[in-house]
């Protein structure tokens, strides 16, 4: 078995949709677990509902609501328009799920405050409704596919908003719903879960690539691929740098410094469950998916030395991020090179740096795989860039 997932902008909208279902058809031989995000700015709009809900602002409430259900209505008419039994089932569906948020909310607007549970219900809405189209997209284009409800196969802890799964649990459910079906595609939701309790439960911002590490290592799955849309893990963050490089291949620890140290390419609790079981995450682009991506593995000592990517971390990033740093001031950045075997080019980066930012120190990571300076904060893109130009270029 494989684990796809896909993100909020791969799902966007009908024409991303039908662009995902010829990816997972391509793939049909290799059993696919498919785990999709919610629509791409769903899930902050969710948040917008919470926090009107919480001032007790009715007319906001309602106008968001409104944009919820009219949005996903529009996208399961443009992909179901063919096919009216189909679509008014799921018009059904959707309709039960916004009504199910709509009736909740209602409920507690106006009591001036939401508990981390009531947050964590109303946030599951985006992947249980881009879900349901995805699904019901699939079935008519003749994909089989079975909807699996994440909040079955995931249990976790009661930290409602960043909850931490329970993988005996977890393990147990997957291979009771998951092992052992016919059907040509299985899909399911990131991001959300149940406690123990059986309670409403989420995995924390950008949680879904979390949840299909987890599934892919719960069905010893052969390969665990995040699509995206950016062509594989980048050597700098493109809003930053013009050029980039697209990473081929990177070691687990590679991509986990990566990730903490700014990175925004894979959440950093992803890592970790694929690599307890060796399992390659590929990092792949659903507006290109003839494209190579990059493939985050085992390091068998193939994987080349050197430096593979630059990242940017400012004290909101790490705030957000709940990542280790090494500095809490709001004039400074962070900026550091990541790559086995970085301290072999550390005279070039250091020089490169001073030359922009003159005292700053660079110190190298314990496990050898970054080198870091803190900066100015205004510097730091300049700084970024002047770094991807002498060791990229
Ligand atoms: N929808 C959630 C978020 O935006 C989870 C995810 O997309 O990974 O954070
Ligand atoms: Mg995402």
């Amino acid at each position: 078995m494989i684990v796809m997932k896909f993100g909020g902008t791969s799902v966007q909208d009908a024409e991303a949709i039908a662009r995902v279902i010829e990816i997972v058809r391509g793939r049909l031989a290799e059993h696919p677990l498919v785990v999709v995000s919610a629509m791409s700015k769903v899930t902050r709009l969710l948040c917008g509902i919470a926090e009107a809900t919480i001032a007790g602002d009715r007319e906001q409430v309602d106008t968001l609501l409104d944009d919820l259900l009219s949005r996903h209505h529009r996208v399961a008419e443009d992909l179901l328009a063919d096919d009216a039994q189909r679509f008014m089932q799921t018009i059904v569906r959707i309709d039960g799920l916004w009504d199910e948020l709509a009736t909740f909310v209602d409920e507690t607007c106006g009591t001036g405050r939401l508990s981390d549970c009531d947050h964590a219900r109303i946030l599951s809405t985006g992947e249980l409704l881009s879900s349901v189209i995805v699904s019901a997209a699939m079935d008519a284009a003749g994909l089989d596919c079975t909807w699996l409800d994440a909040r079955d196969l995931m249990t976790t802890d009661e930290n409602y908003l960043s909850a931490r799964p329970d993988l005996e649990m977890t393990r147990a459910n997957v291979r009771e719903e998951a092992c052992g079906t016919t059907a040509g595609v299985l899909l399911t939701q990131g991001f959300i879960a149940r406690t123990f309790a059986g309670d409403p439960a989420v995995l924390g911002f950008e949680g879904s690539d979390y949840s299909a590490a987890i599934f892919g290592m719960c069905l010893d799955a052969s390969r665990v691929e995040i699509w995206t849309d950016v062509d594989g893990i980048r050597s700098a963050d493109p809003r930053i740098v013009a050029q980039t490089r697209r990473i081929p291949e990177l070691s687990y620890e590679e991509a986990a410094e990566m990730a903490y140290l700014g990175a925004r390419v894979l959440h950093p609790l992803t890592i970790g469950p694929a690599r307890s079981q060796g399992i390659p995450i590929c990092v792949l682009n659903s507006h290109q998916p003839e494209g190579s991506g990059s493939r985050v593995c085992e390091d068998h000592g193939d994987i080349p030395q050197g430096p593979k990517s630059i990242a940017l971390l400012t004290a909101e990033d790490a705030r957000e991020l709940k990542t280790r740093t090494i500095f809490d001031v709001s004039r400074k950045a962070q900026v550091s090179v990541i790559g086995k075997g970085i301290a072999a080019d550390r005279d070039r980066i250091v020089g490169t740096i001073r030359g922009i930012d003159g005292g700053c120190a660079v110190s190298l990571s314990e496990n050898g795989l970054s080198l870091s300076a803190i900066v100015e904060k205004d510097r730091a893109r300049e700084v970024v860039q002047a770094l991807h130009h002498e060791l990229f270029k």
